[in-house]
């Protein structure tokens, strides 16, 4: 099935064309990042006013990229949530104009299960894996870990209890005079850094559960900077290193015991942090150790993406879309579970 999706959650406007819920044909993406930069952060208004710019202008360059006109499409699917409610409609009324036009279904979808699912994507540069598998999603609001039984079937082990892990990454980099997004920031400072330069706590270090937490971290860097001051130069890559290998090692921590725990011998990485050098690398050297399979999408498929939509597109279109026109009650969701069990039919 050739299926457009659609993306607009966050500071990101996105649209891609998928054949059979693997091939990418197209993902285009015009990101927000410059305009949100002045304000450390994404604005939300402004967030929702520039994808309504762009939606048109991202939609016709993947068209382009794949040599196709929309009657090509056969199905929509589009994210709902979780997210910017302003942001998502833009995406949602776009996808459910253009499939009420062209008499196609359309399909509402989780974004966490499209980072979640990303690697099931064809690529030059990446490696699928064969389900079951442990999930680990960190990025800008989340960090999550689960079981992917398959495609919709998923169990939650753990996740944070208070900031995500990118959030932390954007905090942190904010306290040190650094640009939105942190995570890009810290992880090019921390190049030239040592990891264990300063002591930083690691927070939910227990195998007692699969839960995190970052907000004392961060809490920890800032009393650091309290008593020290902004640093520059060396200090500063020092600091970034030592923050960023406390998050690698609780995440890494975690990750491992649940793949033990369950008897799971893959693991994917997901999410914008899962861009991390660090990270990677250590997930890699871990799971050597550990004879265990890591997978982690190419950086252009872990930030927000239309593409990494494809997979559970497919998916649910195969299973609802066969009536011609489903997407009436499709709507936008700030918070939103993930998988099967949670979907209410679309008609
Ligand atoms: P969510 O997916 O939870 O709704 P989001 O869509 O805003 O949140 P993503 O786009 O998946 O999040 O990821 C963005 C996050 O990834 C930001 O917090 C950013 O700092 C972080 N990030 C991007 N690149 C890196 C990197 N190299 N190292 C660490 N963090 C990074
Ligand atoms: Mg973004
Ligand atoms: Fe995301």
């Amino acid at each position: 099935m050739l299926v457009m999706t659609i993306e607009s959650s966050c500071d990101e406007t996105s649209v891609a064309l998928i054949k059979d819920g693997r091939q990418i044909l197209a993902n285009a993406v015009a990101s927000q990042i410059p305009i949100h930069r002045r304000y450390g952060g994404v604005v939300p208004e402004l967030a929702s006013r520039n994808h309504i710019r762009d939606i048109h202008q991202v939609l016709n360059e993947a068209l382009d990229d794949a040599g196709l006109t929309l009657d090509a499409v056969e199905g929509f699917g589009v994210t709902c949530g979780p997210g910017l409610v302003g942001s998502l409609l833009v995406g949602i009324e776009t996808a459910r104009a253009l499939a009420f036009a062209l008499n196609k279904p359309v399909v509402g979808l989780n974004h966490l299960e499209g980072h979640l699912t990303a690697v099931l994507l064809e690529g030059d540069t990446v490696k699928n894996p064969e389900f079951p598998y442990l999930g680990l999603i960190v990025s800008g609001g989340h960090t999550d870990l689960y079981i992917v039984r398959g495609l919709g079937n998923y169990e939650l082990l753990g996740r944070t209890r208070d900031d995500a892990a990118g959030e932390a990454f954007d905090k942190v980099a904010r306290m040190l005079g650094q640009p939105y997004p942190g995570g890009v920031a810290i992880d090019r400072l921390a190049k030239d850094g040592r990891p264990d330069a300063i002591e930083f706590p690691r927070p939910m270090w227990t195998r007692k559960n699969f839960d995190f937490s970052f907000s004392g971290l961060k809490t920890a860097v800032a009393q650091h900077i309290d008593a020290h001051g902004i640093p520059e130069g060396q200090q500063l890559n020092d600091l970034c290193a030592s923050f960023q290998e406390a998050v690698v090692d609780v995440l890494l921590f975690k990750a491992l015991n649940a793949c033990e725990a369950h008897k799971l011998k893959r693991l994917v990485l997901s999410g914008g942090v899962a861009c991390n050098s660090r990270l990677r690398q250590r997930a890699q050297e871990a799971c050597q150790a550990e004879g265990l399979e890591l997978f982690v999408a190419p950086p252009s498929l872990c930030t927000d993406n239309a593409a990494m939509l494809g997979p559970i597109a497919e998916h649910y279109l195969q299973l609802e879309g066969d009536s011609e026109f489903v997407g009436h009650t499709i709507r936008a969701q700030s918070s939103m579970p993930l998988g099967h069990s949670e979907r209410t039919p679309a008609r």
